[in-house]
């Protein structure tokens, strides 16, 4: 064992240093993960670690990524997907830290340089308000520069009221505009410029997976570190990856959006805009032609839509399966005026304004790019689709894409050999492996670890299946009608579910797969306990997860009822959560493209979509919503599946056998 291991199972140790902070409990998996990954950082080697809930997970890989970082002047980057963990890390789990550890360390929250005013191009769109805005957002762009003056504060989140996008977008910290013959690269007046220079000189740098990803779009040519030359990287809630840098990785274009730009540039309207000067006049010519442009190229797509499949009409999200062949016109349009607007540089009055005319060049390039990838479909291993909430005419849609598969994106970005990551979090393995998670984000080659509870749930929890509830599926023989009818299945599901809140008093998570099933069990809860003292609380009812989650912590009796996110994004340790009931088992049904398509590749390649996808992914959310009932050492609970599938199917066992090892009554 080398001297690094060595020290850091010493600070795990009983009465090693982590045992200054209390509460304080010596967890043989917390100090098993904190040694693994102190090894995979002395080696190089890339490490994927399953820690269950209760571990301690973040002081496991806080501890050697700080002791490396400082010991071989190295930046960690540690990203989360939510801000509950971020905000944990910042003001809990680091601060910790910093008492006990015998050195110092610095770490910095990295924030997209969107985040930040600029204020050179705050005093700069002072100076053109007047041809910019409308008076109303005269009145607020005043506003925004007074606060900025009074207090010194300049990120979008230091501003106690909302700023509109059309200012925003005229004020941040864009890339394209800052460049260093704006002001130098140590401007000390600059909000970014600051941060930039705090963020250098941390050891730590905490961040999102959303930013990181974006972040290393750009950066994707470098060959040493993700963000910083030399850096490495922890991802918690490693669970998340794949969607988000599927998402961050994947243009899209509106009609909105362009929209937007175009009425930026210059706004017929109200006669404002970067071009509202009369030396551009033939330039605003040239956008009103293309304005209108805009809206036939739209109105274009939805008539070879129609005419590709009549049934789309009135579909919100339409999956396009060949390139789209019809009138580039608007495109080449688009293109000859950013191409103007590039010559304009020549007719600038100063470096600023030519700064935003090449910003709005690179603006309208991308748009126009994403437009002909989407229409020609030229990059492979791609899904294409178009969604729009009505089919009205006007009415906006977007074009989309991305990738089917992020395995290589992974390979390419992630797990290169001069990197160095670690992947964790509680949910990663299905029927002991980790192999599903492996290929998703195509680390086959990287070393996993799945460390053990250190729950005992023999004591801390029961499950109850009732076996006689019916399969939650139309029967095939159900006609049209008997869809809008009330199934065997609901009947039982409102039998059932206030029995077993009866039977905790309370203190429920219910967790569905669809809205319409959770408001139809709403409405009849609600009946069910009128009167009563156990409160009813659901999700979509106009009030925020983070407020519904401090009611239902507040009100031990209540009872809370969610979708998706629910299943993974609550943390309610102690006595309001005893009891979490799964009505059914979360398969996703491929109504997405991106589904669809994965799908598809699978059998394509001779895999079965079922076994290979649909079951893994099903029994993930799984594990992830049982995991919302034990959070502690102290806690207690109940169980409750209502999907009567997973002792019937043959696919049943795989669900039953990720459950902890604990009583199953089946009744
Ligand atoms: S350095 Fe860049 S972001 Fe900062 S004030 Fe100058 S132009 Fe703006």
């Amino acid at each position: 064992m080398s001297d690094f291991i060595s020290r850091i199972e010493d600070i795990f140790a009983p009465n090693g240093l982590l045992s200054q902070i209390t509460p304080f409990e010596y967890r043989r998996p917390q100090q098993e993960m904190a040694m693994a990954y102190a090894e995979s950082l002395e080696t190089g080697k890339h490490v994927i670690i399953e820690a269950p809930t209760g571990i301690g997970k973040s002081f496991a890989y806080l501890v050697p990524a700080i002791l490396f970082s400082k010991e071989h002047n190295r930046k960690g980057i540690i990203s989360t997907c939510t801000i509950n963990l971020q905000e944990q890390l910042m003001s809990k789990d680091i601060p910790a830290l910093r008492n006990i550890l015998p050195i110092e360390f610095s770490s910095e929250i990295l924030k997209g340089r969107n985040n930040y005013i600029c204020t050179r191009r705050l005093n700069a769109t002072l100076m053109r308000k007047s041809s910019l805005f409308e008076d109303h957002e005269q009145d607020e762009l005043q506003k925004i520069y007074s606060f900025v003056q009074k207090t010194g504060k300049g990120t979008k989140q230091d501003f106690p009221f909302r700023i509109p996008d059309n200012i925003w977008t005229q004020i941040f910290a864009e890339e394209g505009v800052c460049t260093a013959k704006s002001c130098g690269t140590e401007n000390s007046n600059c909000f970014y410029q600051q941060a930039k220079v705090k963020l250098n000189k941390a050891d730590l740098i905490i961040l999102n997976h959303y930013l990181l990803f974006t972040l290393l779009g750009f950066y994707e040519k470098r060959t040493s570190g993700y963000l910083y030359a030399d850096d490495f990287a922890v991802f918690d809630e490693a669970h998340m990856v794949e969607p988000i840098a599927a998402e961050n990785v994947s243009p899209s274009v509106s009609r909105e959006m362009i929209r937007f730009w175009f009425n930026k540039l210059y706004n017929p309207k109200t006669g404002k805009g970067f071009l509202a000067d009369a030396r551009f006049d033939v330039m605003q010519r040239q956008l009103k032609k293309l304005s209108d442009e805009n809206e036939i190229f739209f109105e274009d797509v939805k008539t070879v839509i129609y005419n590709l499949n009549s049934r789309f009409a009135g579909e919100k999200m339409i999956r396009i399966r060949q390139p789209i062949n019809m009138n580039e016109h608007f495109v080449v349009s688009l293109q000859e005026f950013s191409a103007d607007m590039l010559k304009l540089t020549q007719r600038a009055r100063n470096d600023d304004e030519e700064n935003e005319i090449k910003n709005y060049h690179t603006k309208l390039n991308a748009l126009k790019n994403t437009i002909i990838t989407f229409l020609r479909q030229n990059m492979d291993g791609h899904v294409y689709w178009v969604e729009q909430n009505q089919w009205a005419h006007k009415s906006n849609m977007t074009l989309s894409m991305s990738p089917i598969n992020m395995a290589e994106y992974f390979r390419e970005n992630i797990f290169t050999d001069d990197k160095c990551s670690l992947m964790t979090s509680a949910t990663l393995s299905i029927n002991k492996s980790l192999d599903y998670f492996k290929c998703s984000i195509g680390a086959e080659h990287v070393d996993g670890l799945i460390m053990d509870s250190p729950f005992n749930f023999e004591e801390q929890m029961q499950i109850f299946i009732p076996k006689n509830v019916p399969e939650p599926k139309l029967n095939p023989n159900d006609t049209l009608s008997s869809m809008f009818e009330e199934t065997a299945y609901e009947k039982s599901l409102k039998q059932m579910i206030p029995e077993y809140i009866n039977k905790t008093k309370g203190g429920a998570l219910v967790l569905f797969t669809n809205v319409k099933m959770l408001k139809k069990i709403h409405t009849h809860l609600l009946k069910e306990f009128d009167g009563s003292d156990i409160d009813i609380l659901a999700q979509g009812n106009g009030m925020p997860k983070n407020k519904l989650l401090l009611e239902f912590k507040e009100n031990e009796n209540s009872v809370l009822l969610g979708v998706d996110s629910f299943w993974m994004g609550v943390d309610v340790p102690g006595d309001s959560l005893r009891n979490v009931i799964i009505t059914k088992l979360p398969f996703d049904v491929p109504d997405h493209p991106i589904i669809e398509a994965k799908i598809e590749a699978i059998r394509e390649r001779g895999g079965n979509p079922f076994l290979d996808f649909t079951l893994p992914g099903a029994i993930l959310k799984f594990k992830q919503g049982i995991g919302r009932l034990i959070r502690n050492k102290t806690d207690r609970g109940i169980l409750v599946i209502l999907d009567s599938r997973v002792i019937t199917k043959f696919y049943g066992k795989l669900f039953i056998n990720s459950l902890p090892e604990c009583r199953i009554n089946i009744e």
